[in-house]
């Protein structure tokens, strides 16, 4: 995966200069720790994160019980495998459906992090699986928002419920309280309400979002989140957990080519799930997430 390129190239090459060794130092071990530090830190993962990360792998390196079926460099690999795997949020989680339909999801996260593609991209991935999903157009910060939300809701083949032009700019709480309601009366099993972002963390942007959430009293708040923010993802991270109490994340452009730190460290500075994973600005590109997957595809 581009995100992780130089990431996943460091990390393969630290492993690799282990594979000719026949039995492993203290030494071996803690060079290799300090190397995925570096590589770790290099990739803009948080520092907690990457501090908690090489602890487990220097612990479990150390303390590895001799296996018949895997040499020494191959339980270095697997250990840093399964701890990435660890970081990333073991197993996957799916997302929660409401026992009285409709399902209520809201979308959280700064302008430009990718809600509105996610908005068609999850409808028609939801859409694939039966349901019916509407899509809300709550964002009516950005002029465009709407529009751009009418277009990729077309071309997911879902609805969009959104405020009547030439009525001034409206209300973003009113208008999800409205699409929720429609959803119920014309039967839609699942609302998608795409709020507003700044380009960086906002009072009054947060507090609109808290009003939202508290008004549709959503099953699901995702976090979309550019995997390419870099150092940034912490304090963002933190501002929207703070603010909108999210339930869930979802990492875009992870096809980008920058370091993809964000993606390593968001779970661990969160506690909160990935739920799924954006590749690309085409409506299909788009998979759940799965940190198994993930880590593979790191250390491939
Ligand atoms: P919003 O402001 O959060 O609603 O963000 P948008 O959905 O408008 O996305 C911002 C820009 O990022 C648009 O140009 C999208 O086409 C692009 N984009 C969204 N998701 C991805 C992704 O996963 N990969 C790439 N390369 N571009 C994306």
């Amino acid at each position: 995966m581009a995100t992780f390129g130089s990431l996943s190239t460091r990390l393969t090459e630290t492993l690799a200069k282990l594979r000719t060794k026949g039995k492993l130092s203290a030494a071996d071990v803690d060079g290799t720790v300090r190397e995925i530090r570096r590589a770790l830190l290099d990739a803009d993962v948080a520092l907690d994160v990457v501090k908690s990360f090489t602890a487990a792998v220097r612990e479990r390196a150390l303390g590895a019980e001799v296996s018949e079926a895997l040499n020494p460099a191959q339980q270095v690999v697997k250990i840093v495998n399964d701890e990435l795997i660890a970081i990333l949020g073991g197993d996957s989680r799916r997302l929660e459906l409401a026992k009285t339909p409709p399902t209520v999801i809201m979308l959280a996260g700064l302008q430009g992090a990718g809600k509105t593609t996610l908005a068609g991209k999850l409808a028609k991935h939801l859409r694939a699986q039966g349901h019916q999903p509407l899509l809300v157009a709550s964002d009516l910060q950005r002029p465009n928002a709407v529009t751009q939300l009418q277009v990729v809701g077309s071309q997911a083949g879902v609805q969009v419920f959104a405020p009547e032009p030439g009525n001034g700019i409206g209300d973003p709480v009113k208008v999800a309280r409205d699409g929720v309601a429609e959803a119920k009366r014309r039967q839609y099993d699942i609302v998608i309400v795409d709020t507003a972002g700044r380009l960086g963390v906002d009072a009054e942007m947060m507090k609109q979002a808290a009003n939202i959430r508290k008004a549709v009293q959503p099953d699901e708040v995702l976090f979309v989140i550019d995997a390419m923010i870099g150092q940034d993802a912490v304090a963002t991270a933190k501002a929207f957990q703070e603010g909108v109490d999210f339930t869930g994340v979802v990492l875009t452009k992870l096809d980008g080519d920058a370091r993809g730190g964000a993606a390593l460290s968001i779970r661990g500075l969160t506690g909160k799930p990935i739920l799924f994973a954006s590749t690309g600005e085409a409506l299909d590109d788009f998979e759940p997430f799965h940190p198994d997957r993930m880590a593979s595809r790191i250390l491939d």
